[in-house]
């Protein structure tokens, strides 16, 4: 292997060439302590940023054995190292004068920016004996030629420092790792405390969960009023490192929250909705968790919907249309929602996640007026009011549903929650007594049976990923759109989708699809086979190339993705 000085040298005799002379450096350096790769090195200023990695070996770290003895603590220590290499780069990239080292990216290193989540990413990625952290750098430039000096300022200079700063375990806050490793396993474990304990979700006592903004997802602070479960509704739930918590269980059926308008059910729905996920120390919903099967549900019109089976929901369309395999390139408020709880089932959530402000009204309710004026025959929705019990029954899967807009659901719910200036009541048994004493006149309709599920078979030819001379083209906007090959992927409705990372290893898990096609495989086995991929071999499994901008998603998410897939083909 090279050394630094190698690196060092090559850098000066390239200095003010042509930028595309920084191709030479592309390779393996040993600075001591840990090594340099650099393997891919952008073609001019202005493209995406070169790809470099750091490897050490874990014992030189000094991280204690303790720090990674299982997957939760590995997750959350990579993550935690994540944070602090990013955090160091920004540091010695502002504190270098702004321009000194060109435009735009020019003499920044950096890593895609982390949320409150704690996730599987694959920026800093542990293996036996190492620990390695991939990062981006904008080589230095002035207009279009190589800034030697200030190259070799930045990777021989300041990288160590930032090694240094964030490698060690002597130079960490050890206080902050620890937390952060033990929330993570906390959560972790609660979330799979869940189903033994018969629950659906749980919200711990004093957890904060409103936001600060619809666009900071940092906790709101000051007068956010903390959670308290009501008492009738309080479990205990006893962690590895934070011992008992206490705090709202919700069992398995159907859970309906109440409340007037503004009193903070959509908060307590979003807050249970990113359950899946573990929180950061001090995000206020640590210990909030929710069966990692969990779907939000919603309303999305326009969505292209390929093949569903939506008969349970949605029958005799006008124009004889089929809902037993149902198409189309735009559908309505009331055939998306099917459909999205359709596709949910078929990717294996047990848990729905429903809110009456992103609902289509005539999929949740059909009131007696409605029933006399419009006949069944006439009206091809079965409102979810009549499927949810019938769901839950036969196909075990929960429903957690915010509805303030109509009692109908207190007959269908196990529990009902009411929120009331922030602060959550059982009214279960008020809610059983006013729909005994005032009787809905209302007729069940959609028959004894929740209905057919959708077991669908992907035609994997329909994944491929080339465009133009590229034979993989995968791009992302934002946390909406996958550019996928020569289509359009709108993600933009899929509400648990919250890193830009997890579109990247979504478009690589098709492409992953597309390569190793199984001729016979449903869809639900597509998506075990891409889990069973992940928990095995990581995210590095998805991408041939070096990356560090990976994040690990769910199955369901995946399936949402593949279902919004414009070109999907189903055999
Ligand atoms: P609803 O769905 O009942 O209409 P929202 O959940 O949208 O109400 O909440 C309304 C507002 O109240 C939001 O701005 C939200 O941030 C805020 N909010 C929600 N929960 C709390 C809380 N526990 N403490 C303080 N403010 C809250
Ligand atoms: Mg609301």
């Amino acid at each position: 292997m090279k050394k630094q000085e190698d690196l060092g040298r090559q850098l000066l005799a390239i200095d003010r060439k042509n930028y595309k002379a920084y191709k030479q450096i592309r390779g393996h350096y040993d600075f001591g302590n840990f090594s340099l790769h650099i393997d891919y090195v952008q073609g001019d200023p202005f493209a995406s940023p070169s790809q470099l990695a750091i490897r050490m070996p874990l014992e030189e770290t000094g991280l204690p054995r303790d720090s990674y003895k299982n997957s939760s603590r590995q997750t959350a220590l990579c993550d935690y190292i994540s944070r602090v290499f990013a955090q160091n780069c920004r540091k010695h990239s502002d504190h270098r004068s702004a321009g000194h080292r060109g435009a735009g990216h020019s003499g920044k290193m950096f890593m895609p920016s982390i949320g409150q989540e704690i996730l599987e990413r694959n920026a800093t990625v542990l293996a036996d004996t190492s620990l390695e952290v991939r990062f981006n750098a904008g080589l230095p430039a002035r207009g279009r030629s190589v800034l030697g000096r200030q190259a070799v300022e930045m990777l021989i200079k300041d990288l160590p420092q930032i090694v240094q700063e964030s490698l060690y375990y002597d130079a960490l806050d050890k206080r902050r790792l620890q937390a952060h490793i033990e929330v993570a396993e906390d959560a972790d474990f609660l979330r799979t405390q869940l189903r033994q304990m018969n629950l659906v979700a749980f919200i711990a006592n004093g957890a904060i969960l409103p936001r600060r903004s619809g666009v900071d997802d940092r906790p709101m602070s000051g007068q956010a009023v903390p959670f308290q479960s009501p008492s009738s509704l309080e479990v205990t739930v006893d962690l590895p490192n934070r011992g008992k918590v206490r705090g709202m269980g919700l069992y398995k059926g159907i859970n309906l929250i109440v409340g007037g308008g503004y009193h903070g059910k959509s908060t307590l729905l979003r807050a249970i909705s990113m359950g899946v996920y573990n929180h950061i120390p001090g995000d206020g919903r640590e210990y909030v968790a929710t069966d990692a099967s969990a779907m939000k549900i919603r309303a999305e019109d326009e969505r292209s919907i390929q093949k569903v089976n939506i008969s349970a929901f949605i029958n005799k369309l006008p124009l004889q249309q089929s809902t037993e395999a149902f198409s189309t390139p735009s559908a309505s408020g009331s055939t998306s929602q099917a459909a999205n709880i359709m596709e949910a089932l078929e990717a294996g959530s047990k848990l729905l996640l429903i809110d009456e402000d992103t609902s289509a009204t005539n999929f949740m309710i059909r009131d007696h007026r409605m029933q006399q004026l419009i006949s069944k025959e006439k009206e091809p929705i079965t409102p979810f009011l009549d499927k949810v019990k019938q769901m839950y029954h036969e196909q075990g899967v929960s429903t957690i549903l915010v509805m303030g807009g109509s009692g109908d659901y207190f007959e269908v719910a196990n529990t009902v929650i009411a929120l009331e200036e922030f602060r959550i009541k059982d009214v279960s048994e008020q809610a059983k007594a006013i729909a005994e004493k005032y009787q809905t006149q209302r007729a069940r309709e959609g028959g004894q049976q929740f209905g057919r599920l959708s077991h669908r078979q992907v035609d994997h030819q329909c994944l491929n990923p080339e465009k133009g001379k590229k034979s993989v083209s995968i791009k992302v906007h934002a946390i909406d759109q996958i550019l996928y090959g020569e289509e359009k992927i709108d993600v933009s409705q899929i509400e648990q989708l919250i890193d830009q990372g997890q579109l990247k290893a979504i478009g690589e898990a098709m492409v992953y699809l597309y390569h190793n096609a199984n001729g016979k495989a449903k869809l639900a086995d597509d998506l075990s086979r891409c889990e069973q991929l992940l928990n095995e071999k990581g995210l590095d499994a998805l991408s041939p190339k070096l990356r560090g901008d990976l994040v690990r998603f769910r199955k369901v998410e995946l399936a949402a993705a593949i279902n919004r897939f414009r070109n999907l083909k189903i055999i």
